[in-house]
């Protein structure tokens, strides 16, 4: 332990994030950095205690409790108190691949779990685990490490989010030759094309690939399996495939009017504006533009805020999100979501702050929902109409919406994003080789095992799981690696 009354002597406390008025003015990440010694007396708050529960990763009723990865955190706490980063950063990547891009977007269960958090404010675990991350980069601590003997077999990995590339290095670290296929002109799934540049700078995703790269992954892009190559192609040219293809199916909503013109699907939204950006800094015109337009985003998750992190970045004349939950309560309910579950509590989102500041109120509608979209004589939307509702559960446990008679209103919109989240896997694949599928029509593979019905084809990730975070995908497509190797070598050392 650090300093066994670190958690009373200091406050938890957090670098200041930029100006929300001033950020929104660019798309530049928006979190600062603290420095050495606010960090050495942030990691003495870590209690180092019994039974850790930030480093479980759980599910539990209301999300995920404790870090996914398992990442060592009393541990690296200690170390950063001490002033030995190096030993920080080795004990942080024997967990996890990828810390530059959890440190930045991992809504940190690790945090709602934590110790501390019963007595106080919790330790700031993600805030530290980015600072070693970074700090490894500056000092040129994190360098390519190829493997030294390789194996001779040869595995395909279809998709480069989080969970492909994870699954790539560790089958790389293991001395088998990888090629990632990616159908997108740029490796990184979601991290690339999804969440936008001010959450996740895309240079730190290029500075990964390009040092994976160098460790001797084979990157193919523009190339669709099920389209380009086929997949029993795929599956009869190397001696394992893993599927790391997300779970991008789009969520509809059935509403009248949902033809009009000016509705469009979330992602459709933010991939153009990303691409537009990182092609042409938005000077080749090719995205949806939000300027001077009345927004409306249906979707109270986190799609749906990074579209109005986005819009008010394209200088939208107004922006609201519209959620079918209710407001959260300003404290943890103790009875109905205990210690260690995540937290359900109102808090501000970047992208809720920042409309806050330019607006003075939370952009954010909750229990509402939209009843039909009207458009105006030339097809384009003009209104969005409206009525609250009551969430109430039955005897079996199952959601009911009630209407709330008197409470219709209409909404002026000229531009409306849909972000109602996903539906599971695209199909070609699935059907090309016949995979079964669980009910959620995920690829079915039991987590830990990651086999499919088909021989040599594994799934990992959002394709698996569902739409869920980024570092679940590590974590599949680390565990998965390892199932992988222990398929073609009959052992594995991997963890
Ligand atoms: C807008 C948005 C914001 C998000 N923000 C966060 C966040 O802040 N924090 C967080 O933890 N999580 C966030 N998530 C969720 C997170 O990004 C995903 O859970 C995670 O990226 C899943 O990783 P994956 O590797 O399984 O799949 P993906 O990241 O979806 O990658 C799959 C890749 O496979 C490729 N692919 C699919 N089919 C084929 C094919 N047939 N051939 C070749 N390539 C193919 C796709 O093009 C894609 O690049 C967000 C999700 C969205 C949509
Ligand atoms: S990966 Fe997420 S859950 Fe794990 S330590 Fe980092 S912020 Fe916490």
């Amino acid at each position: 332990m650090s300093t066994p009354t670190g958690f009373m002597d200091y406050k938890r406390e957090l670098p200041a994030d930029r100006s929300p008025l001033e950020r929104i003015k660019d798309w530049d990440e928006f979190h600062k950095h603290f420095n050495s010694d606010q960090l050495r007396t942030q990691g003495a708050r870590c209690m180092d205690c019994g039974t850790p529960y930030c480093h479980t990763g759980i599910e539990m009723p209301g999300g995920t409790s404790g870090c996914p990865v398992n990442n060592l955190i009393p541990e690296w706490n200690n170390l950063i108190y001490r002033g030995l980063w190096r030993e920080a950063l080795d004990r942080l990547h024997k967990t996890n691949n990828f810390p530059e891009f959890t440190g930045r977007v991992c809504p940190a269960p690790c945090e709602g779990s934590c110790t501390v958090g019963l007595i106080g404010d919790p330790v700031t675990i993600k805030t530290i685990e980015q600072s070693i991350i970074d700090k490894g980069f500056e000092e040129g601590w994190v360098v390519p490490q190829p493997p030294l003997v390789r194996t001779g077999k040869r595995v395909a990995v279809v998709g480069s989010g989080p969970a492909g590339l994870a699954c790539a290095a560790q089958l790389n670290k293991a001395g088998h030759s990888v090629t990632v296929f990616e159908r997108a002109d740029r490796i990184g799934g979601l991290l690339t094309y999804g969440i936008p540049t001010m959450k996740l700078d895309k240079k730190i995703v290029q500075r990964r690939v390009d040092l994976l790269e160098a460790e001797g992954i084979q990157f193919t892009t523009n190339t669709e399996i099920g389209k380009d190559v086929s997949a029993d192609q795929l599956v009869s040219d190397f001696d394992a495939v893993v599927l790391c293809g997300g779970a991008t199916k789009a969520r509809e909503v059935e509403i009248e009017g949902r033809d009009l013109k000016g509705i469009h699907l979330a992602m459709d939204y933010l991939n153009g504006t990303i691409k537009s950006y990182l092609d042409s800094n938005l000077e080749d015109g090719n995205y949806i533009s939000a300027k001077d337009k009345n927004v409306i985003v249906i979707g109270g998750g986190d799609t749906g805020t990074d579209c109005v992190a986005t819009a008010l970045r394209h200088e939208c004349k107004s922006v609201t999100q519209f959620g079918t939950h209710a407001k959260a309560p300003l404290e943890r309910d103790q009875a109905s979501n205990p210690w260690p579950q995540f937290p359900n509590v109102y808090t501000l989102d970047y992208a809720h702050e920042e409309a806050r500041a330019l607006y003075g109120e939370d952009p954010r509608q909750f229990s509402v929902l939209t009843k039909k979209f009207v458009g105006d004589e030339n097809g384009n939307v003009k209104e969005l109409h409206t009525v609250q509702i009551q969430r109430t559960v039955d005897e079996t446990g199952r959601r009911i919406y009630t209407e709330i008679p008197g409470t219709e209103r209409v909404w002026p919109a000229d531009l409306v994003f849909i972000a109602v989240g996903f539906e599971g896997p695209e199909n070609t694949i699935i059907s090309q080789l016949n995979l079964e599928q669980d009910r959620r029509s995920n690829v079915k593979a039991k987590y830990g095992d990651y086999r499919t019905s088909v021989d040599k084809v594994f799934a990992a990730g959002d394709m698996r799981r569902g739409q869920s975070l980024v570092v679940w995908a590590i974590n599949e497509g680390r565990e998965a690696a390892r199932e992988v190797d222990r398929f073609l070598m009959g052992t594995t050392m991997l963890p």
